[in-house]
């Protein structure tokens, strides 16, 4: 076994409240020591038990990699005109989720896995250690299950979604594209995958066909989690609760009985601000749900149409500033959020037992990834007690 300390952390946030402040569990003038993978201690740095190598972070405040919940890598082409266009004021006719579709459906295995590893390695450089990341751009049985075994190479977090939409070969047929995904295709998706998502609004999937493919997934040991309330109110929110959904994702479109259903069951809201950044749309309300006592998640949502960001400083420095989040809640729900919504106890946190991820910001506090919006300040990133390059 070998043991590394980082000493000279000006501001630690260790997402452990027996360990310093508040809910991040601050320490200031802090120190960590790892033993391989694992975080042994963490704490004030007069304290810290001696290790075999030392690296000193300068005074600069460290936290945990972020944890990114939700994202839709398993894609080939982009958008930039549709955007452009949207961006514009000027129509666009194009088949938005379907032209991805076409392009992922023409990628060969490699172009998809060169695609995916390019994009979680960005995402890491950013500080996002864990990433979550799910099919759905494919939305064949063959197509869908070799994009989850491409995913399950390279994350641990691997999301069946081919109930994102109707595919056009069964745009006449709804109910024969729900057998398809709770039947064949599940089967074949279902040794790769860790969840099953289905996407229910208006134009995708109904509650009653939401519901189907969600328990046809949990039968198979596929735990469900829901793409809901994004575009307008509607069931999802409820029936992701109702389901025992690790998180209900998006959550923008909210009555009251759907914050009391969140703060009640053990569902996360997962905020995804990228998207209402990139479509010009009215973000989610964060105060609302924190302050009914629902537990809030951020992520990314990275995806080529609606949110082509891999970078959760981003998503951090909106939260606080247009969704009633506190610099400290926007980072909670960043890391121990994000570990939350993918039912992780090892990530999320920087304390005894949990993996030893972590970002190194050039800046003194936590504080500055929504002070400095868009300076890149995440300067280290180890993950697994390693530092990455
Ligand atoms: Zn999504």
């Amino acid at each position: 076994m070998s043991s590394t300390v980082i000493h000279g952390i000006g501001s630690l946030v260790t997402n452990d409240p027996t360990l310093g402040e508040g809910p991040l569990g601050l320490v200031p003038d802090a120190a960590l020591v790892f033993e391989d993978e694992r975080v042994a201690w963490a704490g004030p740095a007069g304290a810290a038990p001696p290790a075999d190598t030392a690296w000193d972070a300068g005074g600069r405040a460290v936290l945990p990699g972020f944890v990114d919940s939700h994202s839709h890598l398993l894609f080939a082409g982009d958008r930039t005109e549709e955007f452009n266009a949207r961006m514009s004021g000027r129509p666009y006719s194009a088949g938005g989720i379907r032209t991805t579709v076409a392009a992922t459906r023409a990628a060969s295995d490699v172009e998809l896995r060169e695609n995916l590893r390019r994009h979680l390695r960005e995402a890491l450089r950013q500080g996002s250690t864990t990433m979550e990341t799910k099919s759905g751009y494919g939305l064949t049985t063959e197509q869908e299950s070799r994009a989850l075994r491409v995913a399950a190479e390279l994350t641990e977090e691997v999301t069946y979604l081919g109930a994102h939409v109707v595919p056009a070969e069964y745009a006449e047929d709804p109910a024969g594209y729900v057998a398809l995904v709770t039947g064949p295709m599940l089967d074949a998706c279902a040794p790769y995958a860790r969840w099953v998502d289905a996407f229910c609004e208006r134009g995708a999937f109904d509650e009653d066909q939401a519901r189907a493919i969600l328990r046809a997934g949990r039968e198979r040991g596929l735990t469900p989690r829901i793409h809901a309330n994004q575009l307008s109110y509607g069931p999802g929110v409820r029936l992701g609760v109702e389901l025992g959904a690790a998180s209900a994702d998006h959550c923008t479109h909210l009555t009251d009985a759907d914050v009391d259903a969140l703060a009640q069951g053990d569902t996360v809201a997962t905020l995804l601000p990228g998207c209402e950044f990139s479509t010009r749309a009215v973000y989610p309300d964060a105060r609302r749900l924190l302050d009914a006592g629902v537990t809030v998640a951020l992520s990314t949502d990275c995806n080529p149409g609606s949110s082509f960001t891999s970078s959760m400083p981003f998503c951090v420095a909106i939260a606080v500033r247009e969704m009633g989040m506190t610099p400290g809640e926007a980072v909670w729900s960043a890391t121990a959020g994000g570990a939350r919504a993918l039912r992780r106890a090892d990530v999320g946190r920087l304390s005894a037992g949990a993996y030893a991820d972590l970002a190194v910001l050039d800046a003194p506090s936590h504080v500055h990834l929504a002070y400095r919006p868009g300076v890149p300040l995440v300067r280290e990133v180890w993950r697994r007690g390693s530092r990455v390059d």
